[in-house]
Order: structure tokens, then C-alpha cells, then sequence
């Protein structure tokens, strides 16, 4: 049974008062928070004091109403009411997989050149030891691997940290993942064990090093000790191979590393992963090598997805334990999740077998990732929005000239 609820969403009804969309503080950093009460007349000296309490009431409580703010004065809490919202991103769709994977799409404001407020997708994974959050870091992608259903989707816009955060805080709040969201509440904060979501990785839509900034920041909100407080050793950053960027990513954020790897040939990867003729295997996997932090405890993720008679073959496995001998590795091999026109499709049950013994053998463990949402396009790489890139002349009509 695949549910589908639309319009579930609480948030995005401000504005709905005639007061205008108001912005939200929910995915605002500690300087953002101390700019916030600043404008509203607190004085420097009490800026550290009066963000602290907001950022724990935000990123520990999970709160979407000032007004619950018991330890802010209630002058406080008028004005920042009057300044700010707390609003999620507004859920458009939220579909439940008969496996219990969850996804939703997601509307997000309208900044800067969006011709319509663009929409992403965040898919919520359930699994027996643990919760895996798959957020998103770009509407579209500038990639274009052949495989991908995002990567026919022209990129649209970055995504904020704000916007990042947001995705976080919007799954908590459908699963139940704050304090006391479910049965009595004793006013504590969830202890580990018991959290929903305990995972985070970038494998939604867009390629996250090419919005290194906003996902950066992002991370570090996510990671706070005194708020949400992911343990960057469980939040995983997916990249199709940045190279330049990817020794910079662990020296400032230091979270746990995916390579969409693919393809063991210049060759194919070129053509699967087209990042691949600007920064070839060779240069991909001296960045791996080099990846700050990497040890046998600390291990990078190559994800390898079963595309029949395409990068399947059994001289292919050996090849892939070849390349990356030496590597502190897991190696995740990913059934091919098909989309409306794909050109490819899922390697046969048995070859991925074989593929896996021949991994399993150079001693990588349960290589074989189950694919989660499939009845929902929620699986890796299935993620697509509607929203498109207007051009120039569609943004603005004056601009248009004829063949534009
Ligand atoms: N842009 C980043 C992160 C998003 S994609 C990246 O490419 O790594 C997350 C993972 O899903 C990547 O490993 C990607 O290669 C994989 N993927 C994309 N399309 C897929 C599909 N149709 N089936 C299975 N995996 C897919
Ligand atoms: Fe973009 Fe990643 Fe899809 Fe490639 S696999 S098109 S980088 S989202």
C-alpha cells in the first residue's frame, strides 16, 4: 500500500494573515540567531544568552511557536513573532512506501531569480538498527550522469543552509523525533538510543560539493552538541567525484565520505559519471587516499550501482578491488533503481551475486544495498521535481529578444 497525503503541511501558512511571508528562523545559524535580536533592540551584551536559549529551543525541542519559548519574556517572544517565523519547508506530498520508507516533497520559498518556489525531495529510511535521513542540496544538478533521474533535471538553484536544516527539522517533526513527541513527555531530551532518525547523508538531489558553502554550514547545525546533534561519524557526504573539493570538505566539515565510483575505465565512467573527464579515476582516488581523517575506523564508501551488461562483469569486480587496494573502504553495491525512460536497466539477482562474492572475498563486507521506496521513486537516484530552470527571457519578458 503506497499512501500519498497531500497538504499535511502546517507550515508555509504565513503570509496567510496578510502579514507577508514571514522569514524563518528555523535553520538559522548562531550569527544568523544573534543578527535576529539584534534588529529586534536586545543588546549586544545579551545577544550569547538570548541566541543560546533560541538555538535550544529550535534545534533541541524542536518548537515551531515563539510563544512556547517559556524562558524568553513574553515582549521577546511578541516581537520575534511579529519579525520571524519558525515555518519548515511546506510539505507539498508526503508518500509512504509499503516498506515504511518515507518520502516528501517538499516547497521552498521563492528566492532570488525563481520564476515558481522550487520543490525538493527528502526520503526517510527505516531500518531495524537504525534511521536513514536522505536530504537534498540542489534542486536539479549541473551533472548529467546517464543513471540518474535527477541528473536529467537542469539545475535550478543551491539550496540554503537554511533550506538544508529545514529538511532535517521537517522529518523529525513527521516521524516523532523530538522530546516527548510521543506518550508522556518528561521534558528530557531524546537519549541517542532512542532517536528515529540517526543517520544523515547527502544522496538526495544535486551534488553537495558544488554547494559547498550552504552544506557546510548546513553540517554544522546538524552536528551541534546543544541542538540537533548528529554525530558527523554517522552523516555521510555523496559525491560524484569533485575532486578539488573533496580534501577541503574533510579538513572543514570532516563528516564520513561516498564516491559514486561506477565504473572502473576512464572509459565507461566517463560516460556514466561525466564529472569523470575533468577528473579522472586516477585523480579521484589520490584524493580518496589523502581524505583527512581517513582510517580502518573512518572508512570512504564507494557506491557501485549494477547497470546489466554494462558495468557488471566479473573482470569488472577484480578490477574494483584492484583500484582500490590500499584505501581504508566499504564498497556499496546499489541495484539500479529504474525511472520513466532510463536507458538501462538492473543487472540479473545471480550476476550481482557473483559480483558480491568476488567483493566479499577481498574482504569488504554485505556489499548489496537493499533498495528502500521503490514502489515510491524514493530510491538512490529516482528523486526528480517538477520545477525547471526559467530562462533569462521567461524571467523577465523586457529582456526577451527574438532566438533567445
Ligand atoms: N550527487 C551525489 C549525491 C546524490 S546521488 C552523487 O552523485 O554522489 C546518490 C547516489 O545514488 C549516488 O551514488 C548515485 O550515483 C546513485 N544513483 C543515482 N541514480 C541511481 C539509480 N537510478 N539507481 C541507483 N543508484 C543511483
Ligand atoms: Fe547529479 Fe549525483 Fe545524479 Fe550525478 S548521480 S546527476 S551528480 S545527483
Amino acid at each position: 500500500m503506497v499512501l500519498i497525503l497531500n497538504d499535511v503541511s502546517a507550515a508555509g501558512k504565513a503570509g496567510a494573515d496578510g502579514r507577508g511571508e514571514l522569514s524563518t528562523l528555523a535553520g538559522a545559524s548562531r550569527g544568523e540567531l544573534k543578527s535576529a535580536l539584534s534588529s529586534l533592540g536586545v543588546p549586544d551584551k545579551q545577544l550569547r544568552m538570548r541566541s543560546g536559549q533560541l538555538w535550544s529551543w529550535i534545534y533541541a525541542r524542536g518548537i515551531g511557536d515563539f510563544e512556547e519559548m517559556t524562558d524568553v519574556s513574553k515582549e521577546l517572544r511578541a516581537k520575534l513573532a511579529g519579525a520571524y517565523s519558525l515555518d519548515r519547508p511546506q510539505i507539498v506530498s508526503e508518500q509512504v512506501s509499503q516498506d515504511g520508507t518515507r518520502k516528501w516533497l517538499l516547497r521552498l520559498p521563492k528566492r532570488g531569480h525563481d520564476a515558481k518556489a522550487p520543490e525538493v525531495e527528502t526520503v526517510y529510511i527505516p531500518e531495524a538498527d537504525r534511521g536513514t535521513l536522505c536530504i537534498s542540496s540542489q534542486v536539479g544538478c549541473t551533472l548529467t550522469c546517464t543513471f540518474c533521474h535527477t541528473g536529467t533535471q537542469k539545475l535550478v538553484r543551491n539550496l540554503t543552509h537554511g533550506e538544508i536544516v529545514g529538511q532535517i527539522l521537517l522529518a523529525r517533526d513527521r516521524v516523532g523525533d523530538w522530546p516527548g513527541a510521543e506518550g508522556p513527555s518528561d521534558g528530557g531530551l531524546l537519549p541517542d538510543a532512542e532517536r528515529k532518525i540517526t543517520n544523515i547523508v547527502l544522496m538526495g538531489m544535486g551534488e553537495p560539493l558544488y554547494n559547498f558553502e550552504n552544506v557546510r554550514q548546513a553540517m554544522e547545525i546538524a552536528a551541534d552538541s546543544g541542538g540537533l546533534s548528529h554525530s558527523k561519524r554517522r552523516i555521510t557526504l555523496s559525491t560524484s567525484g569533485v575532486v578539488p573539493e573533496i580534501e577541503r570538505w574533510g579538513a572543514e566539515a570532516g563528516t564520513m565520505l561516498a564516491i559514486s565510483m561506477h565504473a572502473v575505465t576512464d572509459e565507461l565512467r566517463d560516460v556514466l559519471v561525466p564529472i569523470n573527464r575533468k577528473y579522472p579515476i586516477k585523480d579521484l582516488l589520490q584524493a580518496c587516499r589523502t581524505y583527512p581523517g581517513l582510517s580502518n575506523a573512518r572508512r570512504i564508501t564507494f557506491e557501485y550501482v549494477m547497470l546489466k551488461g554494462v558495468n557488471d562483469s566479473l573482470a569488472d569486480a577484480r578490477a574494483l578491488v584492484k583500484l582500490l587496494a590500499g584505501i581504508p573502504a566499504k564498497i556499496n553495491l546499489i541495484p539500479f533503481n529504474a525511472w520513466p525512460g532510463a536507458a538501462y536497466e538492473c543487472s540479473d539477482w545471480e550476476q550481482i551475486e557473483r559480483f558480491a562474492e568476488i567483493v566479499n572475498k577481498a574482504g569488504y563486507a554485505s556489499p548489496v544495498r537493499t533498495p528502500r521506496g521503490r514502489d515510491i521513486l524514493a530510491a538512490c537516484g529516482q528523486l526528480k521535481s517538477a520545477s525547471v530552470k526559467l530562462r533569462a527571457s521567461e524571467r523577465d519578458p523586457a529582456k526577451a529578444t527574438s532566438g533567445d
